[in-house]
């Protein structure tokens, strides 16, 4: 099913993501995780590509694979398209193909932190003509509420964005961020450029104080006072943090609800237990509101 349908027919749309475990472990560790995220009944999980060393791009495949076979869950597989050759990404398309999956997140990828550079690739809009041409594939696009790292601001990243999406994107995934007015004046600039396409909100619940660092260097996200303060609070203590950034992801969430947003899309870190709690707080009201669509 292409997931672009899951938009029409919902008032909010509730997907998961995953990264595949590294190549010199068993796929079968991620069997147990996958497992307990199937109890969540999401509308989709969506699989990482190459990020974090670039060790796992073919487990991309198999398990986008195994999220539709094994498991019955629509999946939307990543890949990314900087230092990648036509010849590489036309096998890939004919893997997705052959094993029967509808969805691909078109991306550009981060650039090699060697700057050596031996792609076919510039911009994930050149990707997406790519995938078109390919196929009959569903396909979304990664955005960013506060402009991407290497837009000098906000509106300029817009106009690629707008571009982008004018290639044939059927929806946006947002980058992680902690800071709700963020995006609804991301969402009120999109709307004002003629960005028409449905925008889900990639929420990251903050688990532990290692992931802050990391998430201000892939991301430079604005962490909002009441966020720093449970660091400085919670920080050392594994348990507190854990439950604080479980609650300040239900907060986000419920508030983007109320606020209309099209869907949540979880980054799970592979961690059921977070993705569990969060499910459980704001499952029935998720509930609530695409019955009230239906009706
Ligand atoms: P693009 O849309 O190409 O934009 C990149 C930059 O180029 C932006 O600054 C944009 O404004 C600019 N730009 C675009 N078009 C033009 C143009 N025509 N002229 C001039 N400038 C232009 N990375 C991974 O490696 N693996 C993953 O699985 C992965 N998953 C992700 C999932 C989500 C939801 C998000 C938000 C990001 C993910 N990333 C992943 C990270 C992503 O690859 C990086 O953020 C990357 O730097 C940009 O990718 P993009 O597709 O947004 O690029």
């Amino acid at each position: 099913m292409k997931i672009k349908k899951l938009f029409a027919e919902k008032k909010v749309v509730f997907s998961l993501e995953v990264f595949p475990p590294r190549n010199d472990v068993p796929i079968e560790d991620i069997y147990q995780t996958l497992d307990e995220l199937q109890d969540i009944d999401p509308d989709y999980i969506s699989v990482t590509y190459g990020a974090g060393g670039g060790l796992n791009k073919n487990r991309t495949v198999e398990i986008s694979s195994l999220l539709k076979e094994k498991y019955g869950i629509e999946s939307l597989a990543h890949l990314t398209c900087i230092n990648s050759t036509r010849k590489t990404l036309n096998q890939i398309l004919d893997n997705l193909k052959a094993k029967n999956i509808e969805n691909i997140l078109a991306l550009r990828g981060d650039h090699p932190d060697d700057g050596k550079e031996i792609g076919d690739y510039t911009y994930a809009y050149q990707l997406v003509d790519h995938i078109k041409q390919k196929g009959d594939f569903g396909i979304a696009a990664a955005c960013y509420p506060e402009g991407h790292l290497e837009s000098d601001s906000l509106e300029e990243d817009l106009i690629h964005l707008k571009q982008k999406v004018d290639h044939g994107v059927d929806y946006l995934i947002t980058q992680m961020f902690f800071e709700n007015e963020l995006f609804y004046k991301f969402r009120d600039k999109a709307a004002a450029k003629g960005i028409d396409v449905p925008i889900e909100a990639g929420i990251m619940p903050v688990i532990n104080k290692r992931q802050v660092s990391r998430i201000i260097e892939l991301s430079d996200a604005y962490l909002p006072k009441k966020f720093t303060k449970i660091l400085d609070k919670y920080g050392d203590n594994d348990q507190a943090l854990r439950d604080a950034g479980i609650a300040y992801a239900v907060e986000q969430i419920v508030d983007l609800i109320a606020s209309d947003v099209d869907g949540i899309h979880l980054y799970t870190m592979n961690n059921p237990y977070v993705a569990k709690k969060i499910k459980a707080a704001v499952g029935s009201l998720i509930d609530y509101i695409n019955v009230e669509k239906a009706d």
